[in-house]
């Protein structure tokens, strides 16, 4: 969104193709405090809906369907949105990144009873029972207070002893009577018939294992980056879209920004930073093509 209303300003003919509603994971973000100009925090929904309706002010092409594919060209590339085809001399990627799995027995099955990548979607589900948060990163940590206020119990299961996450958020969960953590600790299976009721734990320390009853298992082992549609020409690593600085990629034309790229930040804020260079790095194409 900040990369389309840089382009905008600037004068380009801009289409947003997105296949569900803008915003992407902040979407799915219950509480949003790191974004500067909100020191109250905001939920993340609100920071969405004030992107959005910002670009209502321009002529900006919504396009509301799912990429299939890019075909690489000059002096346009063509996207494969849905059944037509869009060409663009530009093209930015900014589809983020999704829920890692964690590849254990049942995860799959389990996929919607009782098993959750989303607090704030199933949170509410959960009332009064008792459910488990898998990681140690931000992500974890944050979810983990999120479900404290609506379940009975939040066991926060972490592979090692020390969290990756923000102290601040540490500090919070460590400190509230509701979250047990269980540390260097793994889950290797999630058991239930048709719902999930326990987790198969295993001590990395001891290799002791242990069967913890529970209601829900909220996983949150970190993100990767959603590039199956991105064409193989342009170079990736496991962990994003590689780029330089400008956001450039290394097909002429072809751009990137946000948590689609392979970067440390994973922050709204720099997600928007990313954005707005995309979108100049791209302006500065446009205008040398017309040269
Ligand atoms: P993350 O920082 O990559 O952390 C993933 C966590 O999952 C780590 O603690 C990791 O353990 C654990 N993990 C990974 N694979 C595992 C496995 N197979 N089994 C068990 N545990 C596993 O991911 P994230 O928390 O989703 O955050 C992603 C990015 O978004 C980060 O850059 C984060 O800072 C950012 N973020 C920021 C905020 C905020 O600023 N408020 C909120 C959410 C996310 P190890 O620690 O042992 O590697």
């Amino acid at each position: 969104m900040t990369a389309a209303l840089y382009l905008l300003r600037a004068g380009v003919k801009t289409a947003m193709i997105e296949k569900l509603s803008p915003g992407g994971q902040v979407l799915m973000t219950a509480e949003i405090e790191n974004y500067p100009g909100f020191p109250e925090g905001l939920q993340g929904w609100e920071l969405a809906d004030k992107f959005a309706n910002h670009l209502d002010k321009y002529d900006l092409d919504r396009i509301n369907d799912e990429v299939r594919g890019i075909e690489i060209g000059a002096p346009f590339h063509t996207i494969k949105v849905g059944d037509e085809d869009v060409q663009a001399k530009v093209i930015i990627l900014a589809t983020g990144s999704r829920y890692r799995r964690l590849g254990i027995p049942g995860e799959e099955r389990l996929l919607g009873k009782g098993v959750s990548y989303c607090a704030l979607c199933d949170g509410n589900f959960f009332r009064g029972q008792e459910v488990a948060v898998i990681g140690g990163g931000n992500s974890a940590l944050e979810e983990a207070l999120y479900l404290a206020r609506l379940v009975n119990k939040v066991y926060l299961i972490h592979r090692r002893d020390e969290f990756r996450g923000l102290l601040c958020y540490q500090d919070k969960c460590l400190t509230n009577d509701k979250i047990e953590p269980i540390r260097a600790t793994v889950v290797d299976e999630i058991q239930g018939e048709d719902q999930v009721e326990s987790l198969l734990l295993r001590n990395v320390k001891t290799d002791e294992t242990s069967e913890l009853k529970l209601d829900g298992a909220f996983i949150f082992v970190g993100f990767e980056p959603i590039m199956d549609f991105v064409p193989d020409e342009v170079d990736k690593e496991q962990n994003g879209v590689v780029t330089d600085v400008e956001m450039h990629t290394n097909i002429p034309g072809i751009f990137a920004a946000g948590d689609i790229r392979a970067k440390m930040c994973r922050q709204v804020a720099s997600a928007v930073g990313d954005g707005a260079t995309a979108a100049t790095a791209a302006f500065s194409y446009l205008e040398q093509m017309e040269d």
